[in-house]
């Protein structure tokens, strides 16, 4: 299937516009900011201008939902990579009408409107009953604090058909027993966890990851595991001298991490990657 993201879990990313201000934890070592530094542009924080886009820019999901009916396969589009779609900016309000135009119009692509800003929802989309049946909605949780915060106003909206949370960077144990699906409750459809990259990477606790997956299999909710990120658990074969760290394991056992970088710590976790996707 035709794939131009290199993000593991979407086929294309969609950016409406390029820009963002941090609001939690999870935000600290922004990719999307680094990237639109490296390449020059002054587009983060408040007070900073947003990057918009041509006419040729939101016209390309329009080629993807073609060739995907051409290929009779739906595919993912992750939105927004360099932005949050939900930012509360008053001259987002013309691209954020511009992309519930679009999203309609492309009946084979499933859109992942993925937001650090929940509460914003409900003001911010135009369908309030009726919404397009190619909606994922997404928030991320890196810790239990924003977990809390932000889960509960996702799963307001039960009109999108998957409901999602990023747990990337995953920065803590992760109790989300009471958002998971369970008899007579829809709860949180899939959880993508993952560890930070970058040099700056704070390391993820492989318990945290497990421990996440665990409660994802016994709810019946789909569990992708993204990467370890910058930080890897030494026992994954490491032959050089790399910087190294000891964290505990749920008996109180230590465990080292090496700083093996994103591409070496690669993406398995006991023995097995977790690709797990909804099926809608
Ligand atoms: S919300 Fe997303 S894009 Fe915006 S600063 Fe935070 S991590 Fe970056």
């Amino acid at each position: 299937m035709a794939k131009d993201s290199k993000i593991e879990w979407t086929h294309h990313t969609f950016n409406p516009w390029w820009g963002c201000t941090k609001v939690s934890p999870a935000c600290k070592n922004c990719y999307a900011e680094a990237w639109a530094k490296r390449v020059g542009l002054d587009v983060w924080g408040p007070r900073s201008a947003r990057r918009f886009f041509s006419d040729a820019h939101w016209r390309e999901p329009l080629k993807w939902n073609r060739e995907a009916e051409r290929d009779g396969k739906p595919r993912r589009v992750f939105c927004a990579s360099m932005a949050d779609v939900f930012e509360a900016r008053a001259e987002l309000d013309e691209w954020r009408g511009r992309l519930w135009q679009l999203i309609p119009q492309t009946p084979m692509l499933n859109w992942l409107l993925l937001t650090k800003r929940p509460e914003r929802i409900a003001r911010s989309v135009p369908w309030h009953d009726s919404w397009p049946h190619n909606v994922w909605l997404g928030t991320t949780a890196e810790n239990q604090r924003w977990a809390d915060k932000r889960i509960p106003q996702l799963l307001r909206h039960a009109q999108a058909a998957v409901l999602f949370v990023s747990s990337e960077p995953l920065l803590g144990f992760l109790d989300m027993r009471s958002y998971l699906p369970a008899p007579g409750r829809r709860g949180i459809d899939w959880v993508i966890a993952g560890g930070e990259s970058g040099g700056r990477a704070r390391p993820m606790n492989p318990e945290w990851a497990r421990d996440l997956r665990d409660q994802c299999t016994a709810a019946g909710a789909r569990f992708h595991f993204k990467q370890w990120g910058h930080w890897s658990p030494e026992q994954l074969g490491v032959d050089r001298e790399y910087r190294r760290i000891e964290v505990l394991d749920r008996d109180g056992r230590p465990v080292i991490l090496a700083r093996l970088g994103k591409k070496a710590s690669g993406r398995v976790l006991d023995g097995r990657t977790w690709d797990q996707v909804p099926s809608v």
